[in-house]
């Protein structure tokens, strides 16, 4: 299902895009690298969708959305365990500390641009 919040998410990464295309005076953007983090809740499936509907017209809509997909993980404060937070995890399990901090999967960013020029 498409939400509101997808598209407000398709339209702000179309602006960075469109604002890099207009900066590098880029004709044609063919491929758009977008990391997204699990704990961003994004459908990944549905800001393709909504990426598709708003790219019309500018110079990315034949650009093709290519998520990747970054998986929950944490770090232990205190004694600096790597934590898979693919589950919740609210204390860690080698020392039960509390000091838990997610570390990864809150991304949601453009990771590269691909203009026709940059292909060949
Ligand atoms: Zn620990």
């Amino acid at each position: 299902m498409t939400s509101v919040h997808e598209l407000s998410i398709a339209q702000s990464l179309l602006d960075i895009v469109l604002d890099e295309a207009k900066a590098h005076d880029v004709k044609k953007v063919v491929r758009v690298g977008v990391r997204v983090g699990a704990f961003t809740n994004v459908v990944p499936d549905s800001l393709a969708f909504c990426f598709d509907l708003i790219k019309a017209g500018t110079v990315a809509a034949e650009a093709e959305l290519k998520l990747t997909p970054v998986p929950l993980a944490g770090l232990c404060q205190d004694c600096g365990a790597e934590l898979d937070m693919s589950e919740p995890v609210f204390s860690c399990p080698h020392c039960a500390s509390s000091q838990v901090q997610v570390t990864q999967g809150q991304e949601l960013y453009i990771d590269y641009i691909e203009t026709d020029e940059s292909q060949g």
